[in-house]
């Protein structure tokens, strides 16, 4: 296969590659610094650990990884010891990349170190890797259980990223806005390689802020990727802030992932900016699967559909695909296609689970399909269906409703058993003010009113914040049982 970033080589060598705070690399910088480091990588097939910090260290040196065809396990440097040293026998890397100066955790001291210099001056190895070899070890966000490694072949990278450029019309003249952490698949892939596969540029911020996309956006961004917690910042700083809806305004293209976007969030956005919010439907298993595409019509809490070459079925719970779509048959949503990773590192027994006899991966989504193809998410199969009084129930449209609610800043839906119903429905939620909260019976008759009397919540609990990842993602599995 072809180099992954054919821009380092053959490419604009002055343009901007990556901007990290006040210090960038244009892409002949990025490619010394690259095959600078790339030399002083392990020969022999071993992997490579990189401590993923937001900055140009973690960029150059996954940069240099891919380039030399040495497979990376990108480590969340805010996860605990425990997670990190579970992350770390799994994978065994043989050395560490990490910026100069940083102190690494116990669990990491067994490895060899090698500090990144992003100044450093090299030739970059030609690129001799197949498809099929693995470019990536990235960890689940472990929000329905223990981290799960996948295997993400190169293959999986490059068809993605080439999708994405057709459905989101992405060239090497787009400058993305970037605050997301660097150890997922949104964040690295898409967010890093992303912009150079295609020759463009990348600002992060290195920590989100609704300033920071203002003031890029300002200066020539013309992308912004997040996840919906920052839709949500970006929501209620709109009102008060001009500058802000301004900025947005000018922005080429907004997108959304990791997580369903709040339809509440994303109809704010659109009445102060007059900007629809793309979102796309992806996983660390299958990269991305489905996206609004530009050229599409925009509607709000639908994810799009299927990317190029991505095929995709709703199948019923008796393992039968769904064959006419009505917007209201719920399947599970299972893909096939050159996205999908190789395999669970080290566990066979959940890589053979996790796809049907004909190689379809089940992603554990459960989703409703529009007769034009568009698909909407309505939760995950683990956490978000609720089977009550024979109903077969969403949380993410309840979830929606009580967003709605003025008094309700956030919510969460769970089913717990329940002698008549089979399951209840249960509302978590974060009042806007905790000393007024809205009560029980109003927060019912608001669902009943809006959706329908059966999805209305049973019970309330008030909560001062959602347990939540370093994504933003509510980890319904650890709510108060
Ligand atoms: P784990 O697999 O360890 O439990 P996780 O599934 O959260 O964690 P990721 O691979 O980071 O780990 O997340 C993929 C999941 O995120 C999808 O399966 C889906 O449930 C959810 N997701 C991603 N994008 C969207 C979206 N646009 N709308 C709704 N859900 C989304
Ligand atoms: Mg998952």
């Amino acid at each position: 296969m072809s180099s992954l970033f054919p821009a380092l080589t053959g490419g604009p060598a002055g343009r901007t590659a990556l901007r990290f705070g006040d210090r960038s690399l244009t892409y002949a910088e990025l490619a010394a610094a690259a095959g600078s480091l790339a030399g002083r990588l392990p020969a022999g097939g071993g992997r490579v650990a990189v401590w993923a910090t937001p900055t140009l260290e973690t960029a150059v040196a996954v940069v240099a990884a891919l380039q030399a065809g040495v497979p990376v396990v990108p480590l969340n440097p805010k996860s605990g010891e425990k997670e990190l040293g579970h992350i770390l026998s799994d994978s065994a890397p043989a050395v560490v990349l990490t910026e100069a100066g940083v102190e690494l955790p116990p669990p990491l001291g067994a490895l060899a170190r090698v500090d990144v210099d992003v100044h450093g001056t090299g030739r970059l190895p030609d690129d001799h890797a197949s498809d099929e070899d693995p470019a990536l070890i990235v960890y689940t966000s472990g929000t329905t259980g223990p981290p799960k490694g996948a295997v993400i072949p190169r293959r999986a990278i490059a068809s993605t990223l080439d999708a994405l450029a057709d459905a989101w019309q992405w060239t090497q003249d787009d400058v993305l806005v970037h605050g997301l952490p660097l150890f997922h698949v949104h964040g690295l892939v898409l967010g890093v390689l992303g912009p150079l596969r295609r020759g463009g540029t990348v600002r992060h911020l290195g920590r989100f802020s609704t300033e920071g996309v203002a003031r890029e956006l300002s200066e020539g961004a013309t992308m912004l990727f997040g996840v919906p917690t920052m839709y949500h910042r970006i929501a209620q700083t709109l009102p008060g802030d001009p500058g802000l809806a301004k900025a947005l305004g000018r922005a080429r293209l907004l997108v959304s992932g990791s997580a369903a976007l709040p339809v509440h969030d994303h109809e704010r956005i659109t009445a102060a900016t007059g900007q629809r919010v793309i979102e796309r439907y992806g996983m660390t298993e299958t990269l991305m699967n489905t996206s609004v595409r530009a050229d599409g019509e925009p509607r709000a809490g639908t994810v799009g559909v299927p990317l190029p070459g991505v095929e995709l079925r709703l199948v019923e719970e008796d393992g039968a695909p769904i064959t006419s779509y009505d917007g209201e048959t719920v399947g599970e949503i299972q893909v096939r296609g050159p996205n999908l990773f190789t395999e669970y590192l080290n566990r066979p027994d959940a890589t053979a689970a996790a796809f049907t006899a004909d190689g379809w991966f089940r992603t554990g989504d459960m989703a409703v399909r529009e007769p034009d193809g568009y698909v909407r998410i309505v939760g995950r199969k683990a956490t978000d269906l609720i089977k009550s009084g024979g109903y077969k129930i969403g949380a993410g449209e309840i979830e929606n409703a009580l967003l709605e609610h003025p008094g309700v800043r956030e919510a969460a839906v769970t089913g717990e058993p329940d002698a008549d119903l089979g399951e209840r429905i249960v509302a978590w939620v974060v009042p806007a003010d905790p000393q007024g909260p809205p009560s029980e019976s109003e927060l019912a008759e608001h669902v009943a009113r809006r959706l329908a009397p059966h999805k209305r919540p049973r019970v309330v609990r008030y909560l001062d914040s959602l347990p939540r990842n370093d994504m933003g993602k509510i980890m319904k599995r650890a709510l108060p049982s």
